[in-house]
């Protein structure tokens, strides 16, 4: 018998993409085991107080610029299509009309995760994908690791009757039987608020971003560098 083709999700802002998200994308499709892995940039990102330094339509651009040439990670512009506030609820929603039948692995980080009863209908997500929650590395070692997604999990969503634990690893939805495991990756410590900041100092963000999205950055002038910094960034200094 076929086996349900497996995909993961990463939605974000993605403004820019960086190395942190492609090697967390990697190591948890391997993990996983996933056929694909789907990056989905937000319009409008709901639960941050500024609105993204790049265009929506540059995000998505930068996210397609990434996964150029890897096999099995592609972009989708669902949520840019649709406009407005991003929530990741009609997005799966969606996702399950359009294609059902999938096995879909909803991807967050620990940061994400942990403000995640803050995100509209957050119950119901729970009922539309399987989680798998990636330590993420921070200044805050306890919010990295899964320690704290564990207390999270336990003081929260299994006194809410919403997960028990299962029987192997991770957690069982009670509704549906969906799974919640979590994902330990060794992943970078780069945040697309670092790339911003670089960038708005003129220095350099090579080998924070894939070279494609470094080019597009200077091309399209994102992040508020000023002329000069592309020879910065090359490591030629204009006279
Ligand atoms: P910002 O710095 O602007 O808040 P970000 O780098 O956190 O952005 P997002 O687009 O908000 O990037 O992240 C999308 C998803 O990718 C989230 O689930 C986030 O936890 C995860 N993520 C981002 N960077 C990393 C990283 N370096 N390692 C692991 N996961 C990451």
């Amino acid at each position: 018998m076929n086996r349900a083709r497996k995909t993961g999700i990463l939605g974000g802002t993605f403004d820019p993409v960086h190395l942190g998200h492609l090697r967390a994308a990697e190591e948890a499709a391997e993990a996983l085991g996933l056929d694909e892995l789907v990056f989905i940039p937000s319009a409008t990102p709901p639960h941050r107080p500024n609105a993204p330094r790049a265009s929506a339509e540059d995000r998505l651009e930068m996210a397609r610029l990434a996964v150029a040439g890897r096999p099995g990670f592609s972009v989708s512009g669902l949520e840019v299509a649709r406009g407005g506030a991003s929530y990741s609820v009609e997005t799966l929603a969606a996702l399950e009309q359009e294609r059902p039948g999938e096995e879909r692995w909803f991807l967050v980080g620990t940061d994400a995760f942990l403000d995640i009863h803050a995100w509209r209908d957050w119950a119901r997500l729970f009922s539309l994908a399987h989680f798998a929650v990636m330590t993420r590395p921070g200044p805050d070692p306890e919010l990295a690791g899964l320690g704290a997604v564990e207390r999270y999990m336990k003081d929260r969503l299994a006194k809410a009757k919403i997960f028990v634990p299962a029987k192997d690893e991770g957690w069982t939805h009670v509704e549906t039987g969906r799974r919640l495991v979590f994902t330990p990756i060794r992943s970078l410590d780069i945040s697309a608020t670092l790339v911003r900041s670089l960038l708005a100092e003129n220095r350099s963000v090579r080998y924070l971003v894939p070279d494609a999205v470094l080019d597009y950055i200077e091309h399209r002038k994102l992040y508020g560098k000023s002329p000069g910094s592309r020879e910065r960034q090359k490591g030629i200094h204009p006279d």
